[in-house]
């Protein structure tokens, strides 16, 4: 299992879509297990969405895209 280290590491990189789908998994197995991890994920979301200067001169289109794709891999997942 990865250390919360590596999750956090990785944590923008998994938001702004950029990781292979393996390292995702391996990314989605430690939040399902790691409320520690789940509660960071959830404020980066949030900080993102709320200071786009985090991801370089995002705009709101580019921002609401990346937030489709997460939450269209979340809903298939159930
Ligand atoms: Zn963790």
């Amino acid at each position: 299992m990865l250390s919360c280290r590596a999750v956090v590491q990785d944590a923008d990189r998994l938001l702004a879509g950029e990781l292979t789908w393996q390292r995702r998994l391996a990314l989605k197995i430690h939040l399902l297990m790691c409320h520690h991890c789940r509660r960071y994920m959830r404020q980066l979301r949030v900080l993102i969405r709320a200071v786009p200067l985090m991801h370089g001169r995002a705009n709101d289109e580019e921002v609401s895209e990346i937030m489709a794709h997460i939450c269209s891999s979340e809903n298939s997942e159930h």
